[in-house]
């Protein structure tokens, strides 16, 4: 058996409490990939303080001798792609070819990233007074703290460790429970790769035991979180309560628009991927349909076909399109909203039930699942469900399938298959989501473009693009005076 160590100051050590948990393979659920540290608020302790000691030299090092460490983080997750990417889908259950897209997305963070070590551009602008220079530039947090869910455990982290490290600050990192061998493997190559000691350091554990402790941490100057609007909103609480500064990327309730003159088979085909794509378990997965009542019943019968060839299975299998779900919990949470669906009126299509047989005998496995007849205000219309169930809500224009898409908590992504560019358009203008995709599905988010969305998906940040680096750093503005006499700004004479 496998035990897996924190990483603190340089060194993989064991917890303070001497405790340890399983991580179990969704697909198999009596095997278990390694077992890793239980800890608690004294191994955060320890982590911040190696973060606070290392803080200064890596500050003062230049910002592309830190990007040159970063590159060569690139170059080794290149090499060790397909085993990063097999180690996943065994601990969380996604298909090899997604996982190796998870670990292709750290890789291109990485590259991205570590290009900026000769940009972090400031800016220069005049001075209203005369032998005066004005400039901005970017000063990093200080420590920061990543905490991170399970369903993209090595792009999600990239997300936070790259530009938070990039950008001159210290790390201490809290991964998902269900997914800490990925956040082990990834810290290995940062450690292969030669990151100072201290730089960036790991913790596993849960929530309340270290995310909790770590938020609270008088030392830690930023959250950067990923996760549940239900948890993301606790994080919120604490960071207010402390004038903390938080980043919170959190649900979805995402939709895809199909109008009456969209090409059906590519909407079908995008319909399925965004719905079924990691078995539904992504911020950004199509789970509300808006379907145009002309073509709805075309558009259905096609969407069963397809979902009805979908192959469950051990992700690692060639022939496996749909893994497993990630644990117990959201096997039976994905139930219940199914009974929640019938006992609403919605009408179940397809799916509904609990998968046993064959390769999914001793996994997770949930039949893709499809409503119709649903309307906007029933609860499988406005929760995030994060499993393979899609509901189809039937529209008569597009003034009313943007209102649809738009009356939800959530903000995410979005998506309108039509081939009418007037109306691509309106759409892009009036939906109220921080993504949006025409004729494509709601998923497939590039890493230069920005990314996070509105209303309860998150509180106003976006990670990746040239934004990721608001998040990351404070902008310090300063004014050179070379005038050699007191100026007064705003003051005449
Ligand atoms: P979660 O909120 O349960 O957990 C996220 C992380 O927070 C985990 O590391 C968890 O251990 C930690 N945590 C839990 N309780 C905590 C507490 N009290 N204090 C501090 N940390 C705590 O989410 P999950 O189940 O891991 O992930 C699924 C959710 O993440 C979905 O809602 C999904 O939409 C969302 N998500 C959002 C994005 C995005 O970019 N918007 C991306 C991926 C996933």
């Amino acid at each position: 058996m496998n035990i897996y160590k924190n990483y603190i100051n340089g060194e993989w050590v064991d917890s303070v409490s001497g405790e340890v948990f399983e991580n179990k393979n969704p697909a198999h659920k009596e095997e278990v990939i390694g077992v890793f540290q239980k800890s608690v608020a004294e191994d955060v302790e320890k982590g911040v303080a190696a973060a606070a000691e290392a803080a200064e030299a890596w500050k003062k090092t230049p910002a592309p001798k830190r990007g040159e460490i970063l590159y060569k983080v690139g170059e080794t997750l290149v090499r060790k792609k397909k085993e990063l990417a097999r180690d996943m889908t065994r601990e969380m259950g996604k298909v090899l070819k997604e996982t190796m897209g998870d670990v292709q997305e750290a890789i291109d963070m990485t590259y991205y990233i570590a290009g900026e070590g000769r940009r972090l551009l400031g800016e220069t602008t005049p001075s209203e007074l005369p032998d005066k220079f004005c400039m901005t530039i970017r000063i990093p947090v200080g420590i920061v703290a990543a905490i991170t869910p399970w369903n993209f455990p090595m792009a999600i982290p990239s997300w936070k460790l790259l530009p938070a490290l990039m950008a001159g600050n210290t790390v201490v990192f809290k991964p998902a429970t269900d997914t800490p061998l990925s956040a082990v493997n990834f810290i290995k190559i940062f450690e292969e790769c030669g990151l100072p000691r201290g730089v960036l350091n790991l913790i596993t554990g849960s929530g309340k035991d270290v995310g909790e402790p770590l938020i609270t941490h008088n030392e830690v100057k930023l959250i950067s979180f990923t996760g549940s609007t239900e948890v993301g909103q606790g994080v919120a609480s604490l960071c207010a309560r402390d004038i903390k500064r938080y980043s919170l990327e959190m649900g979805g309730k995402n939709a895809i628009i199909v109008m009456d003159d969209a090409d059906l088979d590519l909407a079908v085909e995008g319909a399925v991927w965004g719905a079924f794509g990691t078995t539904g378990q992504r911020c950004t997965a199509a789970s509300r349909l808006v379907v145009h009542k002309d073509i709805v019943k075309r558009f259905t019968n096609k969407l069963i076909s397809k979902t009805g060839a979908l192959r469950l299975g051990d992700g690692l299998l060639d022939s496996t399109d749909v893994g497993p779900l990630i644990n117990e919990n959201q096997l039976n949470k994905i139930h219940e909203y199914t009974q929640i669906g019938i006992d609403e009126g919605a009408k179940l299509l397809t799916g509904g039930k609990i998968c046993k047989e064959g390769d999914c005998a001793d996994g997770y496995f949930y039949k893709p699942t499809i409503f119709t007849d649903v309307e906007r205000d029933m609860r499988i219309a406005r929760e995030e469900i994060f499993g393979p169930t899609v509901v189809i809500i039937t529209i008569g224009s597009l003034e009313e399938a943007i209102d649809v898409v738009n009356d939800t908590e959530y903000g995410l992504s979005s998506a309108i298959y039509t081939r009418d560019v007037n109306k691509a358009f309106v759409a892009m203008r009036d939906i109220y989501t921080g993504i949006t995709y025409i004729n494509s599905s709601t998923i497939g988010a590039e890493i230069h473009l920005p990314f996070g969305g509105t209303k309860g998906t998150g509180n106003g940040h976006r990670e990746a693009g040239t934004t990721v680096f608001d998040i990351f750093t404070e902008w310090k503005s300063i004014y050179v005076d070379f005038s050699g006499k007191l100026q007064k700004a705003q003051i005449a004479g």
